[in-house]
């Protein structure tokens, strides 16, 4: 029996589909609950999954934000780890790019971590443990023609990150961050076919990521696997950003 987050209380944004339905079910194999926070219920959520919880919630809004993170404390009276997974692109040349897609992916993105984590760090603190796991991205690190909002959203998230471990650190609360780079989901479904390959040929190890790999990475940030590592950017992307 797999039990690395036993009796463990998390929440992963963003776990309707892709990389954070990887993680929730992940964690739930590991013996976890798991509150499942997004707009569309998961399809992996059902009678026979007692412990995976689906919480309607628009993580870009300040209200339902923290309306979720509440539900948790007070159905549980703890959370012991949040993953910040949520996310959207909005692609498009800076100079075209629209105010309204700068706003949405920032606050899809990047604000929704700060909601999420003021809501939740207090009790963190209080039981003198917990882990927050941010999801970045490659291009966060590297920049990315196209996607100044984005990168910008994904940077951002690797500097809260470091601040806020840096913060919490006294009290044994962990925050760490994945980079993934280019992972098969619904969000690069919608890259042209031609620009795929272009992406796929710029990966060292010579082929695309899948959810499961990039849950792996998080399982290990989010399990006393990694008892001695915070403000970490964990690199989950076949080399793509080396
Ligand atoms: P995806 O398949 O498009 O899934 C995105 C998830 O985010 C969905 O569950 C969606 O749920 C949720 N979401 C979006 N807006 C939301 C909102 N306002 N409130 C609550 N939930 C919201 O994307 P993915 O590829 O799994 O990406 C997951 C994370 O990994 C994102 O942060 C992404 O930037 C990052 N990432 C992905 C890649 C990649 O290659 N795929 C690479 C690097 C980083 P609902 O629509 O049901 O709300």
């Amino acid at each position: 029996m797999n039990v690395l987050l036993n009796e463990k209380i998390c929440a992963v944004t963003g776990a309707s589909r892709g990389i954070g339905a990887a993680i929730a079910k992940k964690f739930l194999e590991e013996g976890a609950t798991v509150y499942a926070l997004s707009r569309t219920a998961p399809d992996f959520i059902s009678a026979d999954t007692p412990k995976a919880i689906w919480l309607s919630c628009d993580v870009s809004n300040e209200a339902s934000a923290e309306a979720a993170i509440t539900t948790i404390l007070a159905k549980e009276g703890r959370l012991d780890v949040l993953v910040n997974n949520a996310g959207i692109t909005r692609d498009g040349l800076l100079m075209r790019m629209k105010t309204e897609d700068w706003e949405a992916v920032l606050a899809t993105n990047l604000t929704s971590a700060f909601f999420l984590s003021r809501a939740a760090v207090r009790s963190m603190l209080k039981q003198r443990s917990g882990v927050i796991l941010n999801v970045s991205s490659v291009v966060g690190i590297t920049g990315n023609g196209g996607q100044t909002n984005y990168s910008a959203s994904k940077a951002g998230l690797i500097g809260f990150t470091k601040s806020l471990a840096r913060e919490v650190a006294s009290r044994n609360v962990r925050v760490n961050a994945i980079a993934p780079g280019f992972i098969e989901t619904s969000m690069t479904d919608k890259i042209p076919e031609e620009f795929k390959q272009k992406l796929k040929d710029s990966i060292p190890l010579g082929r695309v990521g899948t959810a499961e790999e990039v849950a792996q990475a998080a399982l290990f940030l989010c399990s006393p696997m990694s008892s001695y590592c915070t403000g970490v950017v964990l690199q989950t992307d076949g080399g793509m950003g080396m």
